[in-house]
């Protein structure tokens, strides 16, 4: 059996396995003097900033800040990873862990972050603004590309150094191989002897670890698979950004229930359900952002979203969804009513759980997901 041992520096844990925390491969990094990026999540070209010489690092949570710095700036009602993230940036303490500041503008709060920083706050580090495309189409790879490209040639400044199309090829060939991987994870899911929230904990580990860590770990849990599906009481399946903190898979175990699949912006919908990726390495890379499963941050449209969280549904056997929000986040709030009308009509109950970023889900919440489990 896998267990994982909380960070409570960052949110994010290590375990038994022997996932290092974020602060370790931070601490790590940092030794051998390696660059570090400091991105906003979901959606930013790691396999380049790679090729760089530039180890990508996510936040998801950090329930040390002091979200006061951040309030000096943006609105109350501005979302806690905004606030969060802001707040992080704005630490003294943690101002020489990154070298570099990477916002992908996934929707109305990294946007205004974005410009915050570059035009007002001004950070020591260089902040570069990703402008990700709403659509992944045609037109979408082609302005993707273009803007990869503009971003190359930032880095190309700030490191001094000429995009080595051979390393960007080969990381991109890593980031291939940690899908492929992924994809079996999810699809054994239910005969891997981790329990939900060690399941989650090893898959956001993506966020910081440096990938042939990551897929050795990938490898490793593969290979504890058991023969048997392990016990699920009900089934059910959660929807969001992300599920911070990670004690809330184990309210859900507490309740007799289990995740059979996520459909959670850091986790399931990161998949990508494509094999003909282009040779060439900026559309790869384009292809590999812009191909993923549908998501509210992309724009996807409503339709897709539904008929992904359908098929899966019928694939798991799920009986209800928890969709886990957080507070004043547009993008997943404006898909919600549609999805649930949608899903009840197909016979799935869903339930709607809004929530601020800390270290603990509040006690309100915690009855209302008992409630909400016990009626299905
Ligand atoms: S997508 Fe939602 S949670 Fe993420 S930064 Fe935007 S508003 Fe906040």
């Amino acid at each position: 059996m896998i267990s994982c041992i909380p960070d409570k520096i960052y949110g994010i844990n290590h375990s038994v396995m022997q996932i290092p925390s974020r602060q370790e491969i931070i601490r790590k990094l940092r030794n051998n003097n390696k660059k570090i990026s400091l991105v906003f999540p979901i959606y930013y070209p790691s396999a380049l900033l790679r090729a760089f010489d530039i180890h990508p690092v996510e936040i998801l949570n950090a329930p040390d800040v002091d979200l006061s710095l951040a309030d000096a700036h943006i609105q109350s009602y501005t979302c806690s990873l905004g606030r969060i993230l802001l707040s992080f940036i704005k630490e003294e303490r943690f101002q020489n862990q990154y070298d570099l500041i990477f916002i992908p503008h996934i929707c109305d709060t990294f946007q205004q972050i974005g410009s915050l920083l570059v035009d007002f706050i001004r950070p020591s580090q260089p902040v570069i603004n990703f402008y990700l495309p709403k659509r992944s189409d045609e037109t979408g790879i082609s302005f993707c590309i273009d803007e990869l490209k503009r971003i190359a040639g930032i880095l190309e400044n700030v490191c001094g150094s000429k995009l080595d199309i051979k390393r960007l090829t080969l990381e991109l060939g890593k980031d291939i191989e940690i899908n492929n991987l992924l994809k079996e994870v999810f699809e054994k899911r239910e005969f891997l002897p981790v329990s939900d929230t060690d399941f989650y904990r090893i898959i956001t580990s993506k966020t910081y670890l440096p990938p042939d860590d990551f897929i050795k770990i990938l490898k490793e849990l593969l290979a504890s698979k058991t023969d048997s599906k392990r016990k699920t009481g009900k089934r059910i399946f959660i929807s969001g950004i992300s599920a911070e903190p990670p004690e809330i898979f184990e309210i859900i175990n507490s309740h007799n229930a289990s995740v059979v699949f996520d459909d959670l912006a850091v986790s399931g919908r990161r998949i990508i359900d494509f094999s003909g990726f282009s040779d060439e390495p900026f559309r790869r890379q384009s292809e590999m952002m812009l191909y993923t499963m549908p998501d509210a941050e992309k724009g996807s449209p409503i339709e897709k979203r539904a008929y992904w969280i359908r098929e899966k549904i019928k694939r798991t056997g799920a009986t209800g969804g928890i969709f886990y929000i957080m507070k004043f986040c547009e993008p997943e709030f404006f898909d919600y009513p549609q999805l649930k009308k949608y899903l009840l009509s197909e016979g799935t109950k869903t339930f709607l759980i809004e929530y601020e970023m800390t270290g603990k889900v509040s006690k309100q919440n915690i009855n209302r997901i008992q409630s909400f489990i016990e009626g299905l």
